[in-house]
């Protein structure tokens, strides 16, 4: 599919003047989706609206089915898989359902970056794999083979059928503000080929964002793309400069990072529009998106597996208020298939049941990295969402980041707005000092900027201690002491 072939020239097109690119992407965007996206995208849309309509043990059935074959397919083809299943004495015939996934072991990060190799598909030869790597925010890449003409394609049809909630079409012209559109220097450029306007979240200081702002209100998009602490960076610069939203805009699209109620807020003020999320990664496992109603996540199974596991590795309960880390198995990819990859994210079962009708499972949030989590003195986590950003006590904060390097020990870093001074920083400190509780320090620094990570996120957490250390604070601990 056309798509695949076009992403291994990516770099050609990229540095191709204006011109050039405009005259390709009109002819793309003309293409239908079957031959942009390939007969895949076509088989998982038609899967999405019918599972739309279906009753949960239906829903069920299909992820069974869809679980039962990538098991199969990774036992005949993955040596990794093979011989996890052989030494632990699993055939394929055990794993009838998800509650049958614990016999298979847990896929650490680490296992995906030094087992590579035995993680592919025999049966895939080269062309029918694309390497990709993750964004690397946390400052370590990892790389993996996804399906050529399956994984991207699915991809696609799942992200047209969950935006489809907002009225989003792949024709609408789309802003996009993220990391790695663009070149390290490039601050803003049109895509012709997605139809769309990038804007550099590398770039979003005082001496790009008013231009970036104008450009984006001449190209009035529909939907702006984006990972939260870039677009809201937008918003306040509409706020504080009394200017109007984008003509015609209709929903802000966000992911890649917790969106946190404090930014939502901000967001829809600003750009007086719905504010939408969804949970996803570059690795594919799992995906999990708002509909209609907002109010916590619908997890899509027909596209990957959740299970929510304990400190000690253990699956937990799938009941409301349960908090775990998220470990995804993904159901479409035979090239490189990852069973129980480990995300290192917390999310919370939310209630059975919505008002959409869509049999499909709820989260109530997704508390975000594990690395996002404060450990006061004594070990307790402390979720950023519990921290009350919203606070008036930060008004007069431009940007502001938490580092830790030990527990008990957390720096904040201030981006000092115009008129900050000694009164707002007793004010921080009274506040969050009251969260972390007596025996956590909380060092204060002013500073000039927040540097965003390697793809171009601006972290509210730092986290420096060592992910176990946070995990036996943040999870429940076994019941059983495992
Ligand atoms: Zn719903």
């Amino acid at each position: 599919m056309i798509e695949d072939r076009l992403y291994g020239i990516r770099e050609l097109y990229e540095s191709s003047p204006l011109w050039m690119r405009k005259g390709a992407g009109l002819l793309f965007r003309r293409l239908p989706n079957r031959l942009r996206y390939g007969p895949v995208y076509a088989r998982m849309r038609t899967l999405l609206r019918a599972t739309r309509e279906m009753r949960r043990d239906e829903l069920d059935s299909i992820e069974n089915r869809l679980l039962r074959d990538a098991v199969a397919s990774a036992y005949a083809n993955v040596p990794f898989y093979r011989d996890a299943m052989k030494s632990r004495g699993i055939e394929p015939r055990h794993v009838r359902s998800r509650s049958d996934l614990c016999l298979l072991p847990l896929l650490e990060r680490g296992t995906l970056r030094d087992a590579a190799d035995a993680l592919r598909s025999e049966a895939h030869g080269a062309q029918r794999r694309l390497y990709v790597t993750t964004g690397g925010s946390t400052g370590d890449p990892v790389g993996f083979d996804l399906e050529t003409g399956v994984c991207r394609s699915k991809e696609a049809a799942m992200l047209d059928h969950a935006w489809s909630i907002v009225g989003y079409k792949r024709s609408d012209r789309s802003a996009i503000v993220r990391g790695s559109v663009l070149g390290r220097d490039r601050v803003c450029d049109e895509d012709p080929i997605k139809g769309s306007l990038l804007l550099s979240s590398y770039h979003l200081t005082d001496a790009h964002v008013p231009m970036m702002v104008d450009r984006l209100k001449a190209y009035r998009p529909r939907y702006i793309q984006g990972y939260p602490s870039s677009v809201a960076i937008l918003a306040r610069h509409l706020l504080e400069t009394n200017t109007s939203p984008p003509e015609g805009l209709r929903a802000l699209l966000l992911s890649s990072e917790t969106l946190r109620p404090d930014q939502r807020r901000l967001m829809a003020e600003a750009f007086r529009c719905r504010v939408y999320s969804w949970y996803g990664h570059a690795e594919r496992v799992v995906y999990a998106a708002e509909c209609e109603h907002g109010d916590g996540y619908h997890l899509f199974p027909e596209y990957g597996t959740m299970e929510l596991i304990d400190e000690a590795g253990n699956v937990l309960p799938w009941e409301k208020g349960v908090t775990g880390e998220i470990v995804g198995t993904a159901l479409w990819n035979r090239a490189m298939p990852l069973i129980r990859y480990r995300t290192n994210d917390i999310a919370t079962v939310g209630t059975d049941g919505c008002p959409c009708g869509r049999p499909h499972p709820k989260l109530a949030s997704v508390e975000g990295r594990i690395q996002e989590f404060l450990i006061a003195s004594g070990g307790r986590p402390i979720s950023t969402t519990a921290l009350n950003m919203h606070s008036d006590v930060f008004d007069r904060v431009d940007q502001m980041q938490f580092r830790q390097h030990e527990e008990g020990c957390v720096e904040l870093h201030v981006v000092p707005r115009h008129g900050f001074g000694e009164r707002d920083e007793l004010a921080i400190r009274e506040q969050v000092g009251k969260k972390f509780g007596a025996g956590t320090e909380l060092v204060l620094r002013r500073c000039a900027e927040i540097p965003p990570t390697r793809s171009g996120k601006r972290r509210l957490v730092v986290q420096d201690l060592p992910v176990p250390d946070i995990l036996a604070g943040a999870l429940p601990a076994t019941a059983h002491g495992a």
